[in-house]
């Protein structure tokens, strides 16, 4: 802009020679023309005059330029968040704002020699043209600063022109840095870089110890990128990879899955910005094996992109999934047989029920039992008990292959069954028979001589109940309310009602047994020949706080039912031995006391030494012990029955048949086993007066039991004239009301003791 100025004045100048020119040759003229030497004069006056204006002009905006030139400087400097200080080379110019004074305690003041402060900041005292061209030329000049109050700065100057006025002065803005301050910023620096490098190398450690890796999808790429951990997890090469790569890792079957995430992804990307989503794949890892995979994700805007990108963590979950596997297993498979269990039944069947009201299907719900399998279980153990169950699931798994539907086993040795009803109502009783055909076959190793049977009940869904629990239950209660083995029951409301007063029963009896209501009662028997007391049956009463006595014929079936009946048989025999022993004691005639015995009971596998137990325990002789057990128990399963009954025997306890003839087995059938006593039923007693058939038969009976040396009893005697018959017929005792009633425990004692003297003799 200098040169400007400059032609400013010289075109100045000359207009003023030109001038002066004219007015000396207007005045050397002036004799041509009056007119003429005037208007020249004019002239020349009035360009003196323009000059004269011009020049005063152009300096006064000179001034103010350079003037509102410097204020803006000066406000910028001040203004500057660093240490800075705006001077010219001819130091008309200094400037120092406050940050410069914080940093140095120098200000501004009058009584400064300018050339002198701006020396003191760059530590010069001259400051020649040289200083100055070294403070210009050497960028980040270290100096240091002595403020007057004799303080040391260390600073690092860097200066630039700002300007340079038309006079050739330059106007410089230097700006310092604290040397101490930022020697504490960079150690500081070093310090958060060593932090972050920390930091980073335990985020990188975590990463790796925690077998994470990260996998980004960026919006219109068609490129994965992958993270060195999820590569090596992956037994990936490369940093990127793309979606083929990608997909030939996926298991075929989560392909469909795959697929459609990455799809979704790609289309909207937006919807994932925000929440974060989860898939779980089989991908092939780097061990050639498949594993699973979370991958949780979101998408993201990256700001220097300007693209969205989805972001997230792939984890290997294989090992949670086992665990899940096994939790599903535990909780809804059976792991004896492998089939669905009570849970799943019930998830299944809920979802069918609620199908059912939707679309107005019909199924059926059998559930079937093994019939005596507690025997199988106590009599064979429980491996084989367990391989029954196991047969018994290849056999319903055989028949949902053949039928459809789906089968679980609910409980011990019950399986259930679900069929679609297809509008045939023979379908269950089809399917069961089925079932017990394929069982009938599966008798093997130890079970090889058992006749397997199942009995079945079922019920129709959604008909007959009003949730899938409730027809189950009723499936469960038709099994019950079987009273032969391998029967087949379709539930009923009645049988429902009857069911209900039994379980309601059942609970008080559990009650009672432990309330202590049970007691005994004593009924006698009687030698034919002399009437002489030979023995009491034990029979059980339930005395009902109400004061009512309970029959057994009412509540022993129930025991029978559940597992009730052990404890009552543990109770009447322990009671019954006491008592035989304390009657001894007391010098009472010995007597043989009887006790029934469950086939429950029968069966356990220590049945033996239990009676031996209970007797040492009441120093009680065995010989003084007879169990009665009943015919229908016998068939059961004779060879069993054999073993057991040879056991007892060989401890010296008897063994009654009761209810002898109630039953459909051969006397010869019966012969097989080593009871010591056949007592027969009291329907032959009240048949026997006005039907020869059967007297024909108790003859025939008492004659046989004799040559086998078998005792013979005849229970229900009620009238002097059967006595007489039977005693003609050869039987030994007699058991009724014509000797005695069931009687309890004191009446019994005065009893025995009324027999000691008297005998009834017909
Ligand atoms: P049971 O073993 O055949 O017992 C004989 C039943 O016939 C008894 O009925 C007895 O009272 C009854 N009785 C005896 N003589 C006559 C008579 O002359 N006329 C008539 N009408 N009945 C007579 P109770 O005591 O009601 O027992 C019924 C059944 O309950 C018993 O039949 C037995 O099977 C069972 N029971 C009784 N106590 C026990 C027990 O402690 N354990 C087991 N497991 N069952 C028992
Ligand atoms: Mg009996
Ligand atoms: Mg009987």
């Amino acid at each position: 802009m200098k040169w400007k100025w400059h032609i400013y004045y010289s075109v100045e100048v000359l207009f003023a020679l030109l001038t002066c020119f004219v007015i000396y040759y207007a005045f050397c003229r002036r004799e041509q023309s009056d007119l003429v030497f005037v208007i020249f004069n004019l002239y020349a006056l009035l360009a003196v005059i323009l000059s004269l204006i011009l020049v005063v002009r152009v300096d006064r905006t000179q001034q103010r330029r350079k003037q509102s030139t410097r204020k803006r400087l000066a406000h910028l400097t001040e203004n500057l968040s660093s240490p800075a200080l705006l001077w010219s080379d001819d130091f008309s110019q200094v400037v120092i704002n406050e940050k410069l004074t914080g940093v140095t305690g120098i200000a501004m003041r009058d009584d400064y020699d300018a050339r002198e402060l701006v020396g003191l900041f760059f530590g010069m005292k001259e400051m020649n043209e040289a200083d100055i061209r070294r403070i210009v030329m050497e960028r980040n000049l270290e100096r240091r600063c002595t403020a007057p109050d004799g303080t040391n700065h260390e600073l690092v100057w860097v200066t630039s022109s700002v300007e340079t006025d038309s006079a050739g002065v330059t106007t410089f803005l230097s700006i310092a840095a604290d040397l101490a301050e930022l020697r504490s910023i960079q150690s500081e620096l070093a310090d958060y870089s060593r932090r972050l490098a920390a930091s980073e190398g335990r985020y990188a450690l975590s990463m790796e110890l925690t077998d994470i890796g990260i996998l980004l999808i960026e919006q219109g790429n068609p490129k994965l990128f992958p993270s060195d951990k999820l590569c090596a997890m992956l037994g990936l090469q490369g940093t990127v990879i793309t979606v083929p790569e990608l997909e030939k890792l996926v298991y075929p079957a989560d392909m469909a899955v795959f697929e459609r995430h990455l799809r979704n992804m790609r289309e909207s990307m937006r919807a994932f910005v925000g929440e974060m989503h989860r898939i779980e794949l089989r991908v092939r890892a780097a061990d050639g094996q498949y594993h699973w995979y979370s991958y949780r994700f979101k998408a993201k805007e990256n700001p220097e992109t300007g693209r969205l990108v989805v972001g997230g963590s792939v984890i290997d979950i294989s090992e949670q999934k086992a665990q899940e596997a096994m939790i599903e297993q535990l909780a809804y498979v059976d792991d004896v047989t492998g089939m669905p269990n009570r849970n799943r039944l019930m998830r299944m069947g809920e979802e069918l029920y609620a199908g059912t009201v939707e679309m107005g299907t019909s199924y059926w719900v059998i559930v079937m039992d093994i019939d005596r399998f507690h025997l199988i279980n106590d009599t064979c153990g429980y491996a084989e008990g367990n391989r029954l169950l196991q047969s018994f699931a290849e056999v319903m798994n055989a028949q949902i292959k053949s039928y459809g539907g789906f089968a679980a086993r609910i409980s011990g040795d019950n399986f259930a069954l679900i069929l679609r009803d297809s509008g045939e109502d023979d379908l269950p009783d089809r399917a069961v028979q089925r079932v017990q055909q394929m069982l009938a076959t599966k008798a093997s190793g130890t079970l090889v001589n058992r006749n397997l049977t199942c009995s079945a009940g079922y019920a129709r869904m959604p008909a007959d109940g009003d949730s899938f629990e409730h027809i189950l239950e009723h499936a469960e209660f038709a099994v019950s309310a079987n009273k032969r083995l391998g029967s087949i029951s379709r539930y009923t409301s009645v049988m429902h009602d009857s069911i209900i007063r039994e379980s309601d029963l059942e609970m008080q009896l559990a009650e009672a047994i432990q309330r202590n209501e049970l007691v005994l009662y004593y009924q006698p028997k009687v030698a034919l020949e002399t009437g002489e007391l030979i023995g009491l049956e034990a029979l059980v009463r339930w005395q009902h706080p109400s004061g009512q006595m309970i029959s057994p014929g009412v509540f022993i079936p129930i025991a029978e039912k559940s597992h009730l009946i052990t404890q009552i048989t543990r109770f009447v025999m322990n009671e019954a031995c006491r008592q035989a022993r304390q009657w001894q004691k007391m010098g009472l005639p010995p007597i043989v006391m009887s006790v029934n015995v469950s086939g429950t009971d029968f069966y356990q596998q220590n049945i033996c030494e239990q009676l031996l137990a209970t007797l040492s325990r009441n120093q009680l002789d065995p010989r003084w012990l007879e169990i009665e057990l009943t015919e229908s128990l016998a068939l059961k399963d004779i060879d069993l029955t054999i073993m057991q009954m040879q056991q007892i025997r060989a401890a010296g306890i008897q063994i009654a048949m009761d209810d002898f003839g109630t039953g459909y087995s051969s006397l010869s059938y019966i012969q097989r086993l080593p009871f010591t006593m056949l007592k027969m039923d009291r329907s032959f007693v009240l048949d026997m007066e006005t039907d020869p058939v059967v007297r024909e038969i108790v003859c025939s009976v008492m004659r046989i039991a004799k040559a086998k040396r078998i005792h013979t009893i005849v229970e229900g005697v009620e009238k002097p004239e059967q006595a007489r018959l039977l005693r003609l017929y050869g039987c030994d005792y007699i058991q009724g009301y014509l000797y005695g009633h069931p009687m309890d425990a004191a009446e019994t004692e005065a009893y025995m003791r009324e027999n000691m003297t008297k005998r009834k003799v017909y």
